[in-house]
């Protein structure tokens, strides 16, 4: 079990591995150079529940929406989907967003169904110019040839990057919940400031969490550059981040859908103890 596992685990990495998410910035948004000082900044509060984060390079609106108190002292984000070819994140972040959450909660949920709307419509991995956008940001960036997982022209040459770097600067996200597909699995578990919040994830959303032990974790740092977890957690510092592959497609039932939804609900409300 566990062999197949890590042979899902694998495939899912190469296939997608790492999410991101993101933000709301005016299209002027320009790329962060994190510095130490990034995560002293104070949060910047919307008191709006919808903010636009920015704009896809064919000019799609990517919007976040809070759901509990602006006022409230941890935020979780959920991203629904960063690739264009995973779309099963999106009906999660629907159903979520139906969900009431306490007036008194501690923690306010921002999400985002889609950083990548030209892809969702073009039913693309990439964005409208081929660019993955998990290998895009900022951190540990390498440039890639033209292909799945084309790393764009330079570290966040891409307006849809730029937009959720910018609003996750401002909202500093204490934990980062990227849904993704087909792998069904939870990865991250190579971080180790993750590490606990990514098998909390797993087992909320009965997804199978590969062990430290089993996960090639030297090879994974090398192979995957400029994703939105490694800019999250290690560049910037905010918080912890689950990369929550999600089953193909076919086996995303509604009740599934269901249980996602809710578990990123609870997981949002145990936010303050995963948090430094
Ligand atoms: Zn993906």
């Amino acid at each position: 079990m566990m062999t197949v596992t890590t042979k899902l685990v694998t495939a899912a990495s190469a296939l997608c591995l790492l999410g991101g998410l993101l933000t709301v910035a005016p299209s002027t948004a320009t790329a962060n150079v994190a510095t130490p000082t990034d995560t002293e900044q104070p949060r910047i509060p919307f008191t709006k529940s919808s903010v636009t984060v920015g704009y896809s390079h064919q000019g799609r609106r990517i919007v976040a929406q809070r759901q509990g108190p602006a006022s409230a002292p941890y935020v979780l984000l959920a991203l629904g989907q960063m690739h264009g070819t995973e779309p099963k994140g999106r009906p999660v972040i629907s159903e979520l967003r139906r969900l009431k959450i306490s007036t008194k909660s501690k923690v306010q949920i921002w999400s985002i169904s889609t950083m990548n709307p030209d892809g969702s419509a073009r039913r693309s991995r990439g964005n409208a110019r081929g660019v993955d956008l998990n290998r895009n940001f900022p951190t540990n960036w390498r440039k890639s040839g033209k292909g799945i997982f084309y790393s764009g022209k330079g570290p966040a040459s891409e307006r849809e990057t730029k937009a959720v770097m910018k609003f996750v600067d401002q909202i500093k996200p204490n934990a980062v919940l990227s849904f993704h597909q087909h792998a069904n699995t939870v990865f991250s578990v190579c971080s180790k400031p993750s590490r606990a919040w990514v098998r909390r994830t797993g087992k909320l959303m009965k997804l199978p969490v590969p062990s430290v032990a089993k996960a090639n974790c030297k090879k994974d740092a090398a192979t995957y550059r400029g994703t939105f977890n490694e800019w999250f957690v290690d560049l910037k510092g905010y918080g912890v981040f689950s990369t929550v592959e999600l089953p193909p497609s076919g086996r995303v039932t509604k009740a599934r859908v269901k249980r996602y939804a809710k578990a990123t609900r609870t997981l949002a409300y145990e936010v303050p103890r995963f948090t430094r």
